[in-house]
């Protein structure tokens, strides 16, 4: 497929909106952003092999995810989305039919949120298939969620349940797995309505979104806002996956990446549930500057950061 008549299959099927005055066609995108917002903007790589393989992820997930990733960076934030942009680069033989999968998944999920994919580039890749996603979002301004904002004493929550993409992909190394078993993994749902939420209400103190796994994610807040924390491990919310549907091991769920759910402070008292997703207590900020993880045999031990982080040797 030629690059022009790719290009002109994503348009026809790009989506509006109200801000977008430009969008593909022209050598930039043209938007007008209401006045008294900051702009957020985010950029993810989804690369093959790396986030994702062929035999594993349908081309509607690989996707469905390479916007998640974007949407909920924007949702740690406490933002709302307005526009995505998409950089492929494809092998040669890349299918026509793998590229219109790819967007149909990408593009369903743009629709949830109704913002429109807005521009991007194509190119042709020597490897395999790199995906770049771009989300530009919006705050009222100076209303931003930093990662910095955490204070000792302000309690620790998690949205969701957590460890279920992990262990899909633990499964999936040991063979086929059906997907409707791992609705985390394989349709994830970035928590923008839940950030958005509840940056209103002034909640969160400070919010991440938990890409890379609880314990290094909590490990880049307690960094920036220079406190430490204690997690409650018997507090956890454990996901229920596969089939028949099984508590993830704990493991997974401190140190397990992808679950796109948020890690947010609050010296405030948080509902239980917030914009239709559930909201659980895991610990609380502490002044010393390290992590601690009260087991599930009562005893405190240091919590080491072992999430996911490339270049690491494994
Ligand atoms: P330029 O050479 O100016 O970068 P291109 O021919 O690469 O222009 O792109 C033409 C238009 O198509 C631009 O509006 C660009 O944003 C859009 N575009 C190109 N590739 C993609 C893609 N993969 N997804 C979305 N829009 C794209
Ligand atoms: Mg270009």
């Amino acid at each position: 497929m030629a690059e022009k008549s790719l290009i002109e299959r994503v348009r026809r099927r790009a989506g509006l909106s109200p801000a977008l005055m430009t969008g593909i066609g022209d050598d930039c995108a043209v938007m007008r952003l209401p006045p008294a917002h900051d702009l957020l903007f985010t950029t993810d790589f989804t690369l093959e092999d790396v986030h994702f393989r062929r035999a594993w992820h349908p081309p509607e997930v690989v996707g469905r995810r390479c916007l998640t990733r974007g949407l909920s960076d924007i949702a740690a934030m406490g933002g709302a989305p307005v526009a995505c942009f998409l950089s492929l680069a494809l092998p040669s033989k890349t299918p026509q039919s793998w590229v219109d999968r790819f967007l149909t998944g990408l593009l369903g999920l743009a629709r949830e949120f109704q913002i429109p994919l807005a521009g991007g580039d194509t190119a042709q890749s020597a490897g395999g298939i790199h995906a770049d996603i771009v989300v530009v979002g919006e705050v009222p301004k100076g209303k931003v969620v930093l990662r910095s904002g955490a204070r000792p004493g302000d309690s620790i929550y998690v949205t969701g349940e957590l460890g279920g993409s992990a262990a899909a992909i633990r499964q999936l190394e040991k063979g086929r797995i059906r997907a409707t078993d791992y609705p985390g993994h394989f349709h994830p749902t970035p928590r923008v309505l839940a950030g958005t939420w509840l940056r209103k209400r002034n909640l969160a103190s400070a919010m991440i979104d938990l890409s890379d796994g609880l314990s290094t994610d909590l490990g880049h807040i307690c960094e920036e806002s220079e406190v430490g924390a204690e997690i409650d491990a018997s507090a956890i919310p454990r996901a229920q996956v596969g089939h028949p549907p099984r508590r993830v091991d704990f493991d997974l769920c401190l140190h397990g990446g992808e679950d796109y759910e948020l890690l947010f402070m609050s010296s405030r008292h948080v509902p239980e549930l917030v914009a239709g997703v559930s909201v659980t207590r895991i610990g609380k900020v502490t002044r010393k500057c390290e992590m601690a993880l009260v087991g599930l045999d009562g005893r405190r031990r240091n919590l080491v950061a072992r999430g996911w982080e490339h270049f690491r040797k494994r």
